[in-house]
């Protein structure tokens, strides 16, 4: 766990976590779709006492998660630095500013393959939050760990069939945590 910790991360000091208003989408989660980060938000499935699964909530990789905001609110400012020469872009609505903030010119525009989202900004502009359910909220990392447990814990995740699965237990005492406000 030491090694977890300390070990460099990447991207910005935030920390998706989705709590316990999130629905999973009825199995079709809405932030995945926003995350740029392969395998971060993973849809989480109880088993049913009858037998079978289904869709519970979803869970954040922490280790993956770059605390870019974008499954929060589709109002920010994507900042891309360019791969080669450092330079700094920024996105907003689809059209793209240089670092002072002017337009640029889509034909001076470097390939999108030449640049990478290094974070967001949001200006205090965070009216158009992707959830519908108003689950997702930003953490400072540290405080995001903590806050996580309460909705998801990896070690007690399982895969059947190739999902993530929770069992009735499990369920259970994450729910009597939210409750009761212990982890
Ligand atoms: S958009 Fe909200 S309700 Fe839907 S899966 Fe994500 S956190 Fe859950
Ligand atoms: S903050 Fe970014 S990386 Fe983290 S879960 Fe949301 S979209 Fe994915």
């Amino acid at each position: 766990m030491a090694v977890e910790t300390t070990k460099k991360r990447k991207g910005t000091a935030l920390l998706a976590v989705m709590n316990e208003n999130c629905t999973s989408c009825a199995g079709s989660p809405l932030c995945e779709v926003h995350c740029p980060v392969e395998g971060c938000i993973n849809l989480l499935y109880e088993e049913v006492p009858q037998g079978g699964l289904k869709p519970y909530r979803v869970w954040v990789d922490n280790d993956k998660c770059i605390g870019c905001q974008m499954c929060y609110s589709d109002d920010l400012t994507k900042i891309h630095q360019h791969k080669e020469t450092g330079e700094i872009y920024y996105e907003y609505d689809g059209r793209f500013y240089d670092s002072s903030k002017k337009p640029v010119d889509p034909a001076a525009m470097p390939k999108k393959f030449q640049l990478q989202l290094i974070g967001t900004e949001s200006e205090d502009r965070l009216d158009k939050k992707i959830c519908p359910w108003d689950a997702i909220r930003m953490y400072e990392y540290e405080e995001g760990l903590e806050v996580s447990k309460y909705f998801y814990n990896p070690e007690k995740i399982k895969k059947v069939q190739g999902l993530d699965v929770i069992d009735e237990e499990e369920k259970e005492r994450l729910e009597k945590a939210q409750a009761e406000g212990l982890t």
